[in-house]
């Protein structure tokens, strides 16, 4: 099969031609009809993520057909849509059993612990927890797109954030993630206060539902602009960019017992950001973490998306060929462009 392979960290990724992968008992092929180029694979490919091993063939937001299932998989057959979350779990561990299968104690994940979706054909492990189905009317490139950026933001939003209508969201960063919870966090019926560097994306951030925005380049002071627009400070902050200010900001901007969820990614430096202690004790605020999600809380939100309270493809950006996918994996890292990238032809 064709696939974008790289064998050295920041290397040029290379087309090349490589062995068709095969499923494990547990597990299935996937014919891959789209896959979103996302920031975490350009982190992955900078060498920031110590789950690859060399040589490697990123992507992790993939949708497609089921061409071959191990001999174990009870639930899909060749001929399945379906798409996966960026965390594939184990089915098993303790976390699993709980049902927390995005924090999965032996997750696999297609695109780091294991070659991924940059390819005509990925395996996934696991296939009967893991696999979602997707609804008929859907395209392959919105459900590529939801599985990394859209559930977290969805899980960020609704399972970790616990945003409830009425309450003001501040989202530090509108990239595809920040973007996501913009559109979810305005569904539930919140008010949405966006904050980016660029006037483009905040437009876009106000089309998909922010009622107030803040150009961070033109602000200095962003925390005391976000507490004005919400009259005291958010109830609910997200820094969806990963970022040490944005990170600070998204905390420093809540009221009390304000809830703070971190998404972006803290990679290679900056991952012991500061964080301000004193406040979070003094105004009891919360601070969590979100990290996908599991694969049965799917149903919710493609309810949403079905009624069209939730419209993922308009955060579809430009599509790509696999021949484009390594320029435009080396250009994540400018934060250039809007919406979600997805590679379409192969
Ligand atoms: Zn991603
Ligand atoms: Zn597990």
């Amino acid at each position: 099969m064709k696939a974008v392979v790289f064998e050295k960290f920041g290397e040029t990724p290379v087309i090349r031609t490589v062995p068709d992968p095969v499923p494990s008992p547990d597990g299935v092929v996937i014919k891959v009809a789209a896959t979103g180029l996302c920031r975490s694979d350009w982190h992955g490919w900078m060498g920031h993520d110590p789950d690859i091993r060399l040589p490697h063939v990123p992507g992790h937001e993939l949708a497609g057909t089921v061409v071959a299932a191990g001999r174990q998989v009870r639930n899909w057959k060749a001929g399945s849509r379906v798409t996966v979350p960026f965390v594939a779990a184990c089915g098993h561990c303790f976390e699993c059993a709980s049902g927390n299968h995005q924090v999965c104690e032996h997750q696999f994940q297609p695109g780091f612990s294991a070659w991924g979706s940059y390819a005509e054909y990925v395996a996934i492990d696991h296939a009967d927890t893991n696999l979602v189905s997707i609804p008929e009317e859907m395209d392959f490139a919105t459900a590529a797109s939801l599985g990394c950026r859209f559930v977290t933001s969805f899980r960020a939003v609704v399972d970790q954030g616990r945003v409830t209508p009425g309450e003001w969201v501040a989202v530090h960063g509108c990239g595809g993630v920040g973007l996501s919870a913009i559109m979810i966090a305005n569904a539930m019926g919140a008010n949405v206060v966006a904050i980016d560097l660029t006037n483009e994306k905040l437009e876009l951030a106000k089309k998909l539902g922010a009622v107030a925005t803040i150009n961070a380049a033109e602000t200095p002071n962003v925390v005391k602009a976000v507490k004005q627009i919400t009259n005291g400070g958010a109830h609910m902050s997200m820094d969806a960019l990963g970022h040490p200010t944005t990170s600070y900001n998204s905390i420093s901007n809540l009221r009390r017992r304000g809830r703070h969820v971190q998404v972006g990614l803290m990679l290679g430096d900056h991952a012991k950001a500061a964080i301000p202690m004193a406040k979070v004790i003094a105004h009891e605020l919360e601070i969590r973490g979100s990290h996908g999600m599991q694969a049965f809380r799917y149903g919710a939100m493609m309810e949403m998306i079905k009624t069209g309270k939730l419209r993922p493809d308009l955060l579809i950006g430009k599509t790509y060929s696999l021949d484009e996918a390594p320029a435009a994996l080396m250009a994540m890292g400018n934060f250039e462009g809007t919406g979600i990238g997805v590679v379409t032809r192969f």
